[in-house]
């Protein structure tokens, strides 16, 4: 099919509001999945409008571990169908946004005590099978003795495993969707709270509030998708006539993020005599991020690392790492909560990590309710979610996202390839900085980087790599508003800068968008 074309990328972020207007598709939630079915829909040519409490990605998608990943643990809960399909997709994703999501290799020392070492390289079998035809390297036992692929850990390791997955901007791979579905004509309003639907007349009558300019503004919706994340009973409560028969299991994840712990680019899975494993991933470079734990919550809407998880996460990589870690060692942390459909398991790590839809309609007006999943699985659920969909929908286009490249992703040479011609151009910038516009960015870096020929058309630099055009670009093009949105969602400089340097950025946004 031909997709609607794409406006420049220096368009004007669309305006929030659509009072009075009628769509096909209402969209709740500006995680993952909410912008993954509001960028397919969109470009079936369906008319979407999808609103957003807080800023795009402000929730569980911006605080995951951030891998596109079969999960090599699932297979011990049996979850071989959740597994082959995020594998699948690793492999769609990667082309799709390369600037966003690249190959990780994982080494996993073995532990004779937790897991035989036939069970693991029988599992990594199973996990290569599954994935198909792959582009990332088979798994394969490693010899540790005096290996780099053994660097900080204690010497006693001497076996191992490598496996491969990959890694990813989450945040940003949320904003490439919204992105994407407004290039493509949906109205994606954040700051915008859906406040209740009803069933009229074989469609629903939604009432929205504008949280940033205040007031309340209705629109009509042929269909009603609730993807609200941890929020999914709580807008499901807002519904007339949906009822509440579903259970959510609130699990919190938490992270810890220290200066780096090991030199090369490979990560660590690590497992642990709780039967949980916990990775050590390289992080910006001077980082490791260290996580998850599993823990139920009951309170969700704003979660924090508590001090046990703090000490958890440092026992459990200190039992590994040469250097042990204490809780002073600790830069940053975050914590998200998992919305698991709740299929009665009693353990938290083994509630499925699989998503489940649940369509009604309701007086003639549909509505599909979206619960659980994982960022690696949103594209295929986006997939499914419109197949649920479809009958009560104007006829739309086939199925189109698995052959499509995200915005800034359509480059084939691989990254660095990329940034040697985006230096070779920009040259004046200095190389770190170019490989970090590139990773956020990727091609559409050339859109806003255009007509600069030298570091004065930057404007100011506020530090750790972001300058002023930057920031403009942001703000413009992908929603930000506040300091923080720049500096911990859409990049992650906020990290490397001082508590001036962030204030400086935060006065500028402040100036920007008076
Ligand atoms: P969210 O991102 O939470 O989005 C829902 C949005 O709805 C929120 O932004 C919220 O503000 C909005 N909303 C709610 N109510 C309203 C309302 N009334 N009006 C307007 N907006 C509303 N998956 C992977 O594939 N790889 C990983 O490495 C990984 N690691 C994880 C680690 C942790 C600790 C956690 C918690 C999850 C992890 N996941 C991972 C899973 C993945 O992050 C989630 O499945 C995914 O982000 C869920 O996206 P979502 O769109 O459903 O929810």
């Amino acid at each position: 099919m031909t997709l609607p074309s794409r406006p420049s990328v220096s368009s004007a972020t669309p305006a929030t509001g659509g009072d009075g207007r009628r769509f096909d598709l209402f969209v709740i939630g500006g995680g993952i999945n909410g912008c993954g079915i509001a960028r397919d829909a969109a470009g079936r040519g369906l008319s979407v409008m999808l609103v957003e409490q807080g800023d795009i990605a402000s929730a569980t998608s911006q605080w995951s571990t951030k891998l596109i990943h079969g999960g090599l643990r699932y297979l011990e809960y049996y979850e071989f169908r959740l597994v082959g399909e995020a594998l699948r997709e690793r492999e769609i994703l990667l082309k799709a946004a390369p600037h966003l999501i690249e190959p990780l290799q994982f080494v996993l020392p073995h532990e004779p005590h937790l897991r035989p070492r036939w069970m693991i390289r029988a599992g990594l079998f199973l996990y290569d099978f599954l994935g198909g035809r792959s582009s990332l390297p088979a798994s394969k036992s490693l010899n540790l003795s005096g290996s780099p692929l053994a660097a900080g850990l204690k010497p006693r390791y001497t076996h191992g495993f490598s496996y491969y997955d990959a890694r990813v901007d989450d945040a940003r791979l949320t904003l490439a969707n919204a992105r994407g579905a407004a290039d493509l004509g949906a109205l994606i309003a954040p700051h915008t709270r859906f406040i209740a639907a009803a069933p009229d007349g074989g469609e629903w009558s939604i009432k929205v509030e504008d949280l940033a300019a205040g007031g309340i503004r209705e629109v009509r919706a042929k269909a009603l998708v609730n993807a609200a994340g941890p929020w999914v009973m709580q807008a499901l409560g807002r519904i007339e006539g949906a009822g509440e028969s579903a259970k959510v299991k609130h699990v919190k994840g938490s992270h810890i993020v220290v200066p780096r712990l090991h030199p090369g680019e490979h990560a660590y899975l690590l497992q642990n005599p709780d039967n949980r494993i916990i990775f050590i991933i390289p992080y910006l470079d001077a980082f490791s991020l260290i996580g998850t734990t599993d823990i139920p919550v009951a309170e969700f809407e704003s979660p924090r690392i508590s001090d046990d998880e703090i000490d958890y996460l440092c026992e459990m990589a200190s039992s590994y790492s040469a250097r042990p870690l204490t809780a002073r060692d600790v830069v940053w942390t975050y914590s998200g909560v998992r919305p698991l459909y709740d299929d009665g398991a009693s353990a938290a790590a083994e509630v499925t990590r699989d998503y489940v839809l649940k369509d009604v309609v309701i007086d003639g007006a549909p509505l599909l309710s979206i619960f659980g999943g994982k960022l690696t699985t949103y594209r295929r659920l986006a997939e499914h979610a419109l197949d649920r969909l479809q009958a009560h929908l104007p006829p739309m286009g086939a199925a189109w996202t698995h052959a499509s490249p995200l915005p800034g992703g359509d480059f084939t040479d691989g990254l660095s390839a990329f940034v040697a011609g985006l230096k070779r151009v920009h040259g004046y910038l200095p190389h770190d900085h170019l490989v970090a516009i590139a990773r956020r960015h990727g091609s559409l870096a050339h859109g806003w980087l255009a007509g600069c020929t030298g570091i004065d058309a930057m404007g100011e630099h506020f530090g750790a790599g972001l300058y002023a055009r930057e920031v403009e670009y942001v703000v413009a093009n992908e929603w930000a508003r506040h300091a923080d949105d720049i500096l911990f969602r859409r990049s992650k400089c906020g990290l490397m800068m001082s508590a001036a340097e962030r204030e400086r950025v935060a006065n500028y946004v402040e100036a920007i968008t008076r």
